[in-house]
């Protein structure tokens, strides 16, 4: 499916108009597979932003979706689910074009992200809400209602189903939105909008910003005209959001980084704690919030395990994502490449050992790209940066441990706390060892799979908050208690 003839000219959509930034600055999208150009994009200002957000508060104000009934909604989302589910391939296409990922991976992306809105347009037609019998003949009910302007910044590993996770939930509650996307990635973003118009979300309900995270984020963060602001990116920029919401308290979400344990217990079936070992880093090319970035591997088996994945890893074949036959897609961006790379050669100077991959590569014009041979790390202690710092890049380390305690130690000897996976055929053991582990997303005999039933977040500095599931939809509600006094007469307190 040819989807692309000409490099795409990418607008905001403010108040249901679509448009260039006013000083016509622009940046450059481009496909890290071999850096052809793929879209234009605008780089907008803060006023810009500002503008796009007082249109979501009068937008807000004037009931035009928040008014809606559930089902009206519900409607709509469904409606967007079924242009997203048709628009399949075309979608599929551009975001691995946009992102790098090898297309059976976007594939996953777009499925997911039409049952998100699906999900939500389901959730918000079952019965909510609670009543109590609190004395003084009083009727108690609890009623969720929206927060408000909601703005939403997302980052470029899954470029369409990050947006998604926030803008479904965001729009079923009744919010009004500001919806910036990272700026290397915002090609599906736009095409999400146009289905939004195509479909019947009001004027000024759902409006995008592209542009720098320093300014249009900033500019989001900050506004007092925003109520709660939903980010997913590093842990680095998730502190500077939380400063910058400090202003009007706004309410915060936070999906941040991770450096997440996969732990190989000697009793689990060997070929299949192999098989996930890979799968839970290099699938993305590393580029997942989640990665099973750390691999703690029992000593009774630890040497054989190494040579087993080492000689897998070296088999994984990696390319561009529209190429059949490609395991593993290209990096997002020569940013991205560098500091990769960069990590590489830290942990060569810390003393760890490479025992495979650790470069660029270029043959078979792959030069044209930016793509890193699946690397391995052993010889590793928790004080390397390599073991403490998030790389999101196709790097893991594996470590040895000798008892139950150790792993989880070692598992939880980090600031991130977002994932992680057990692997052993001693179910209570393999329940135990996960119990403990400081991670709000974990597996047993698993890795990666997610579900949109399921929250999604994590503990210590992976962030606040959780996506998905009914949990999703809270940071997009206020609760509200409506006291009714059933017998109306005075109260009686003061003299009359
Ligand atoms: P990033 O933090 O650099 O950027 C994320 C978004 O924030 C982008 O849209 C960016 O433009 C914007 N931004 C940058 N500076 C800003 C500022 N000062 N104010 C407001 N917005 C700003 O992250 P990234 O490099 O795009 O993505 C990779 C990171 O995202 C990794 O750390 C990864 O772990 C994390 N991530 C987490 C989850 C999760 O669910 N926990 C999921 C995906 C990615």
């Amino acid at each position: 499916m040819t989807v692309l003839t000409n490099v795409l000219e990418l607008k905001n959509y403010i108040n249901g108009e679509w448009r260039s930034a006013a000083s016509g600055d622009i940046s450059v999208v481009i496909n890290p597979a071999n850096q052809e150009v793929i879209a234009h994009a605008p780089r907008s200002s803060k006023e810009e932003t500002e503008e796009a957000i007082s249109v979501a508060r009068e937008a807000f104000e004037s009931g035009i979706w928040s008014g809606k009934t559930t089902h009206e909604r519900a409607a709509i989302l469904n409606a967007i689910a079924d242009k997203i589910e048709e628009r399949a391939e075309e979608l599929t296409i551009l975001e691995t074009m946009d992102n790098g990922k090898r297309k059976a991976e976007a594939v996953f992306d777009i499925a997911d992200a039409a049952t998100c809105f699906r999900y939500y347009a389901g959730i918000i037609l079952h019965p909510d809400g609670e009543t109590y019998q609190v004395p003084d003949n009083v009727q108690a009910i609890v009623v969720k209602e929206p927060v408000g302007v909601a703005g939403l910044i997302v980052p470029w590993n899954f470029p369409l189903l990050m947006s998604v996770w926030k803008i479904a939930p965001a729009l079923a509650a009744g919010n009004t939105i500001v919806y910036k996307p990272a700026e290397v990635t915002p090609v599906t973003a736009m095409k999400l909008f146009e289905i939004m118009e195509e479909v019947g979300v009001p004027k000024g309900v759902a409006n995008m910003v592209l542009g720098r995270g320093s300014i249009v984020g900033q500019t989001i963060a900050e506004s007092k005209d925003v109520d709660v602001v939903s980010f997913t990116g590093s842990t680095e920029v998730g502190r500077e959001i939380m400063r910058a919401a400090a202003g009007n308290l706004k309410k915060i979400s936070l999906e941040l980084g991770g450096k997440s344990p996969n732990i190989i217990f000697a009793d689990a079936d060997f070929e299949i704690a192999v098989d996930y070992g890979l799968f839970g880093i290099f699938y993305g090319a590393g580029q997942v919030c989640s990665s099973g970035s750390r691999i703690l591997v029992e000593e009774s088996i630890y040497d054989e395990y190494v040579k087993r994945y080492v000689e897998r890893a070296n088999k994984i074949k990696v390319g561009p994502g529209l190429e059949e036959g490609n395991d593993v897609g290209a990096i997002v961006s020569e940013a991205q490449l560098n500091s990769i790379l960069k990590y590489i050669e830290i942990g060569k100077e810390e003393g760890a050992t490479l025992a495979a991959g650790g470069y660029r590569l270029t043959e078979n014009g792959l030069d044209k790209g930016f793509f890193i041979k699946p690397t391995v790390f052993t010889d590793v202690t928790n004080d390397m940066s390599i073991v403490r710092e998030e790389i999101f890049g196709p790097v893991v380390t594996i470590q040895k441990f000798s008892t139950e305690e150790e792993a989880i130690r070692l598992a939880n000897d980090s600031d991130f706390g977002l994932a992680g996976g057990v692997f052993s055929n001693d179910g209570a053991k393999a329940l135990r060892v996960i119990k403990k582990i400081r991670a709000g997303i974990t597996w047993i005999n698993d890795y990666h799979p997610t579900y949109v039933e399921a929250p999604w977040g994590g503990y210590k500095q992976s962030g606040i908050g959780r996506s998905l599931g009914k949990y999703g939809i809270e940071d997009f509600q206020e609760i509200k208690q409506i006291n009714t006094r059933l017998n109306v007469e005075p109260v009686g307190w003061f003299p009359s």
